[in-house]
């Protein structure tokens, strides 16, 4: 195909150009009849690129990898990772490409990858496709969680292939464009410790820094700054999860970024309601990775990341062990500061200042106890600060008074609409509901996109309530039953 697509993009692939041993240059797979479904146009306008010309023949043949722009690197990335807590040594982007990074129009280095793509040499056993269904759902929630001001990933279109897969049943195929700090994650750099190459390995971690944490190369030992600055990162992201009831489903090691984004939306759900133990997809039967084991799980994940930086960290294994173990703990306590800062902002309370230190504990163990929406409850409060207890009691039950005195007690002297205002800005209204994205998804596979476009635009403004959008505040009716999601996408 001839390309006058040269000024869509302008490359600069800096991850081939430095660990060219970790990517294998491929081709996507043809899409027969490729057709725009979806087109991010805000995030196109971050990136300084014409929406429009990425809606033409041309720019939709970019999309599904099937016209190469110039400069484009096309590789499919090497990563290894533990998966449940097993490690594979090979895993790599199986069904997706790296087609090139960019710099956005305040500079800022991203990757663009397309998912679903076609088998490449890591493919194992997959078709090395994605069905339209998970990839407009990765479309939708990382949106949300963009919207919700989280560190993510975000899809700049989804394309239809004009393919069938082979699901549970036949299904349209289609290929995801997301766009990325960069793709490099824990599973990276496992991959390039166990070559045994430590030139290797220190090129990576010298490229991470310099694009995710250039502060730690001003350091004396800067790869263990690296690895304080991802611990510091992920300690913050776990805690942004927590406060919005975000179950990430698969937190695989290679699915865990340096950049410290969320990644790979695949089973991933919001909790409505308030447990510990909820968990959503269909094959996390131990619930290794439900709600409340998260946290945990992040710094397991991490305990990974520090193994593989050993060789990197100091010339003797035990001083290395040492001093990265130290900086591993300290992953409770930077998680435990932003929670904490968190949860007081969601209660509307001012930071720090010598609170009730059980106030929170004994929020969540009561919001359990009365199976109360996890969502909703913060905005009742808000109600509640502002002179009117009664949703909040409609919530929970009459139990609350006793702990919403304690709470009372510990507002900031200001008046109660202005705590209600503060906690509002904070506590979404609106968060991708399972049912709701559900019914959304299905109406738009089967070919009705309205649903799906009005969700988006209310979960682009999560913080604002706005009339006649209830129905989106509201928790699944019973009859929705228990949510799962599949791996299988
Ligand atoms: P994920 O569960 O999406 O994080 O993927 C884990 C691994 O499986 C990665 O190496 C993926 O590239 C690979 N994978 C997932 N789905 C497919 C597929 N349909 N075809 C080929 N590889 C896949
Ligand atoms: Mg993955």
């Amino acid at each position: 195909m001839s390309l006058a697509l040269g000024s869509l993009f302008t490359f600069d692939n800096s991850y081939v150009r430095d660990l060219g041993e970790l990517c294998v240059p491929w081709e996507a797979a043809p899409a027969p009849e490729p057709s725009l479904v979806v087109l991010n146009d805000a995030l196109a306008a971050e990136l300084g690129v014409d929406a429009e010309v990425l809606r033409t023949p041309e720019g939709v043949a970019v999309l599904t990898g099937n016209a190469r722009p110039d400069g484009a690197a096309s590789v499919a990335m090497a990563y290894a990772g533990h998966q449940f807590g097993g490690y594979v040594p090979r895993l790599g982007d199986g069904r997706a490409l790296l087609l090139g990074e960019v710099l956005d129009t305040r500079g800022q280095r991203r990757d663009l990858h397309l998912k679903g793509s076609g088998r490449t040499p890591f493919a194992r056993g997959g078709d090395g496709k994605a069905p339209l269904g998970p990839m407009l759902r990765e479309y939708v929630i990382g949106e949300a969680m963009y919207g919700l001001g989280i560190p993510t990933t975000r899809a700049l279109a989804v394309v239809g292939t004009g393919e069938q897969v082979v699901r549970d049943r036949m299904e349209p195929g289609a290929v995801l464009t997301r766009v990325a700090a960069s793709h490099i994650r824990v599973g990276t750099f496992q991959f390039a410790a166990a070559t045994r190459d430590t030139d290797l390995l220190r090129r990576l971690a010298d490229h991470a820094i310099a694009r995710h944490h250039p502060a730690a190369a001003e350091a004396d030992n800067p790869y263990l700054a690296l690895y304080t600055s991802v611990v510091e990162a992920q300690a913050e992201l776990l805690a942004r999860w927590m406060l919005v009831g975000f179950v990430h489903g698969v937190m695989n090691t290679d699915n865990m970024t340096i950049s410290g984004e969320t990644i790979d939306y695949g089973p991933c759900a919001f909790m409505d309601v308030y447990d510990p133990a909820t968990v959503f997809s269909s094959i996390d039967h131990g619930g290794r990775y439900a709600y409340g084991n998260q946290p945990a799980v992040a710094q397991w994940n991490l305990a990974r990341f520090a193994e593989a930086l050993l060789p990197l960290l100091h010339e003797d294994t035990d001083a290395a062990i040492k001093a990265a173990t130290e900086v591993l703990l300290s992953f409770g306590d930077r998680y435990d500061r932003h929670r904490r800062a968190g949860m007081h902002a969601k209660l509307g309370l001012a930071d720090g200042a010598g609170e009730d230190s059980a106030l929170v504990d004994d929020l969540l163990a009561l919001l359990q106890e009365r199976k109360v929406d996890f969502t909703s409850f913060f905005r009742a409060l808000a109600r509640a600060a502002a002179g009117d207890p009664e949703p909040v009691r409609a919530l929970v039950g009459e139990g609350v008074d006793a702990w919403a005195e304690r709470w009372r007690a510990q507002l900031p002297a200001r008046p109660g609409s202005e705590t209600a205002e503060a906690m509002d800005r904070v506590n979404p209204i609106y968060v991708p509901r399972n049912h709701l994205v559900d019914e959304a998804l299905t109406a738009a596979v089967a070919g009705d996109r309205g649903p799906w476009d009005r969700l988006l635009e209310v979960l682009a403004r999560p913080f604002e309530e706005r009339p006649g959008l209830e129905a989106y505040a509201l928790p699944a009716p019973p009859s929705f039953g228990s949510f799962r999601t599949f791996c299988g996408t």
